[in-house]
């Protein structure tokens, strides 16, 4: 019965593995996926890792302009879901998790841009979403309990959860966002699902809703009420299928005896370790950029083998604006705490808010292509990296689509972009919301009631 779908490879149906994660932490008990995936951090805080790195095989390397977009995703997921989920229904959930084009488009002579926003929030974090969502609703399928998903979001990532999440059953979603300070279009994304997605607005800013939901996370009475979890990036479920664009773009790229530099506007830093996951597991990638803005601080490590916390800066690629990014852990575990090993692989650039706009105004104008504000960070930190090494080639990860960040594309244009006929609908409905106040106990009230 695999048949069907497994055009040239054939499942190895006796010999799954039994993939275990530890977390980082060293002070908790080892988990599969199902257990890292519920649990979400590690009890003591740690974030999860695998203990043994699969190999991508040279089979799928091989073939992989041959392959279907999901065939290649269920390849690469399946050694680090292991038995968790059985295959068909993983190959049904990587099939709905990828059913959206991601295209590697040429736009100048040396740089490529991978189109990351055609998913249904036009954002990235639509794939690690769906994927989580859909092995979560997996698992609580045969259980009593129903599991309520809180998180804050400064815009991408609560329409991405949302969208995710929505009606996926033993799952209720409640997403607090800062009022007044998302763009039109991601407002309408949290806002007009309704079902088991609850939007709190709260009358303060994107760290007052940070702080809520931490102080929720930690609070007895609440826990002992609801069975809370969260869906941001440390998640495994949500880091580990952000590996499958890096194929996919793999497969696209044309020169295949030339490794494509690749550069990934970060944040978190969850995007780019799964690529650098992905490099460091077979898939024949070349030096790896973390492009940011002035929340800088892998840069400074870079130099200086220190990671030093530092308060975030409001920018213009807001979904970067993070001054302790909590997946860079994971990166120095995956070169084995080896500093030299790290810095042959990795390289980061800081591109200000006067460059970002600077250089969507540039490339519009030369090539007619609108970048969004973390894209044109990426494309700088690129330019800059390939002054340096004029014989290679790369790809940015364009991360989500300009309309979702209108006001620095028509600063730098002097146009605006046209809303995708895929979301124009949503733009009538009207918002639903629950206002609070930006403290917890107005949370506490509202999980309690
Ligand atoms: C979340 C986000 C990022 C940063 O991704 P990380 O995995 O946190 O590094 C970059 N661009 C956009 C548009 C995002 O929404």
């Amino acid at each position: 019965m695999w048949k069907f779908w497994i055009v040239n490879i054939t499942f190895d149906i006796g010999l799954k593995n039994f993939m275990k994660y530890y977390s980082l932490n060293k002070k908790s008990p080892i988990v599969n996926f199902k257990g890292a995936t519920i649990n979400g951090q590690a009890p003591d805080k740690g974030l999860y890792f695998p203990e043994k790195l699969p190999e991508v095989s040279s089979a799928l390397i091989e073939n992989i302009e041959n392959l279907p977009d999901a065939e290649i995703a269920f390849r690469v997921i399946e050694p680090y879901v292991g038995d968790c989920i059985p295959n068909l229904d993983l190959f049904d959930i990587v099939k709905e998790t990828v059913n959206f084009p991601i295209p590697l488009k040429k736009v100048g002579d040396n740089i490529s841009s991978l189109e990351l926003f055609h998913g249904p929030t036009l954002a990235f974090k639509d794939v690690g979403a769906r994927f989580m969502s859909r092995c979560l609703g997996y698992f609580l399928k045969n259980e009593e309990r129903k599991v309520t998903v809180l998180v804050a979001t400064s815009g991408d990532t609560g329409g991405a959860v949302a969208n995710g999440f929505y009606d996926v059953k033993g799952v209720n979603v409640i997403i607090l966002y800062p009022k007044g300070r998302v763009s039109p279009v991601q407002e309408k994304q949290l806002t007009t699902l309704g079902k088991n997605i609850i939007a709190l607005e709260v009358d303060g800013t994107f760290d007052d809703c940070q702080q809520m939901v931490k102080q929720a996370f930690i609070d007895k009475e609440i826990n002992e009420k609801r069975f809370l979890t969260s869906a941001n990036s440390i998640n495994v479920a949500r880091w580990l299928p952000q590996q499958f664009y890096y194929f996919f773009a793999y497969k696209q790229w044309k020169e295949k005896g030339k490794q494509p530099v690749v550069c990934v506007p970060s944040g978190n830093f969850g995007n780019i370790c799964a690529g650098l996951l992905a490099k460091v597991t077979g898939l024949p990638l070349g030096h790896f950029i973390a492009a940011c803005n002035v929340n800088d601080i892998v840069s400074d490590y870079l130099k200086t083998e220190k990671l030093v916390p530092k308060t975030a800066v409001a920018t213009l690629s807001n979904a970067m604006d993070v001054g302790n990014p909590s997946n860079f852990v994971r990166i120095i575990e995956l070169f084995q705490k080896e500093f030299p090993a790290l810095k042959n692989n990795l390289s980061s650039y800081t591109i200000t808010d006067t460059e970002t706009i600077e250089t969507i105004k540039r490339i519009y104008t030369q090539y007619h292509y609108t970048l969004d504000p973390h894209g044109a960070v990426a494309w700088l930190a690129l330019e800059r990296y390939l002054e340096q090494f004029p014989d290679q080639k790369g790809f940015i990860l364009e991360t989500a689509h300009p309309v979702k960040f209108p006001d620095a594309v028509i600063e730098a244009t002097g146009k605006g972009v046209e809303i995708p006929p895929s979301i124009s609908s949503i733009m009538h409905r009207e918002k639903e919301t629950v206002e609070i106040k930006p403290d917890f106990e107005s949370l506490k009230d509202y999980l309690l009631a």
